[in-house]
């Protein structure tokens, strides 16, 4: 991706050393699988990923009616990591190594997919024929080449097993990493912050960064200042962080009575090439063509129960 590091501002630093904002990008809306509604924060445009993310999609939220709701049926994935977050709503999960489960309002699914699983990503059934809300967020991390065929994997994390920290009108879940103290239960292949704050209005929160992760934020409700200018964001906006700081500032407008919910997203560069081919991410044309010719051959198995 290009780096916007011309913009005269941010070439006189201040001391606190917060991160600037480089970019905020309006998510685009598109439909997934057999046609939900996603907005997507990235690929988009000329962000096709931000370092070690390779996409980033909102799933609705949208209102289910009875008997109507369409998912993802039977697809493939290998060389990355699928991260399902579910705000409201249940989704249910199968795959060719056997694996099956349901992903509830508030839990975690962490799939790695290494060196390859088919699944299936549908709302449960249940829940599709009484009809509700859906949301939820899917974000595709990407492995370092020592771990694209490393045997699939997944954690499970239900919503009451992801610690929540609370202090003067911010919240925060800690789905990877640290925040407020508290620390993650997931464990993830390279380093990895995933936060979900919710402030109340004027509120805010400092979040301390590593020099050497890179930082983007999506606003999922709400509206607020973001970075050292406090650029103003929201709802369905991804905003990218510089690379000049260990903090960064996230302030809910004082003039709305919404809380700012969003996501805070970091992890570091893996500094190797991508090759990426739809559900398929790895380093070279070679190993795609590889994954492909292993995919039609039946090599990734198939969802058989
Ligand atoms: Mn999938």
């Amino acid at each position: 991706m290009k780096q916007n590091t011309t913009n005269n501002q941010n070439l006189v630093r201040d001391e606190t050393e917060t991160r600037s904002v480089s970019q905020v990008i309006n998510a685009k809306t598109t439909l997934e699988g057999e046609g939900f509604v996603v907005h997507r924060a990235f690929p988009n445009g000329s962000l096709r990923e931000f370092y070690t993310f390779l996409l980033l999609d909102e799933m609705g939220p949208i209102e289910i009616s009875a008997g109507e709701a369409k998912g993802a049926p039977d697809h493939p994935h290998r060389g990355f990591e699928t991260v399902t977050y579910m705000i409201k709503g249940v989704f249910e999960h199968k795959d060719s190594q056997g694996h099956s489960g349901k992903i509830k309002t508030g839990d975690v699914q962490w799939m790695t997919a290494g060196s390859g699983v088919i699944h299936s990503e549908m709302p449960e059934k249940e829940f599709s024929q009484k009809g509700g809300t859906l949301h939820g967020f899917q974000l595709w991390i990407n492995l370092p080449k020592k771990d694209k065929m490393m045997k699939p994997r997944y954690q499970d994390i239900p919503a009451n097993k992801i610690p929540i920290a609370q202090n003067d009108g911010v919240k925060v879940k800690i789905i990877a990493g640290e925040s407020m103290r508290e620390k993650a239960v997931i464990e993830t292949r390279t380093p990895i912050m995933y936060l979900h704050f919710t402030l109340q209005p004027d509120s805010k929160v400092t979040q301390i960064i590593p020099q050497n992760y890179n930082a983007f934020a999506y606003v999922v409700n709400g509206e607020g200042l973001f970075g050292d200018k406090q650029i103003h964001a929201h709802k369905e906006q991804v905003i990218l962080f510089g690379q000049d700081g260990n903090e960064i500032t996230i302030r809910a407008s004082n003039d709305s009575s919404t809380p700012l919910d969003v996501l805070l997203i970091a992890g570091i560069p893996l500094g190797e090439p991508v090759a990426r081919y739809g559900p398929f991410v790895m380093n070279t044309e070679d190993e795609i063509k590889q994954a492909i010719l292993d995919y039609n051959t039946g090599k990734m198995g198939k969802i058989d129960f």
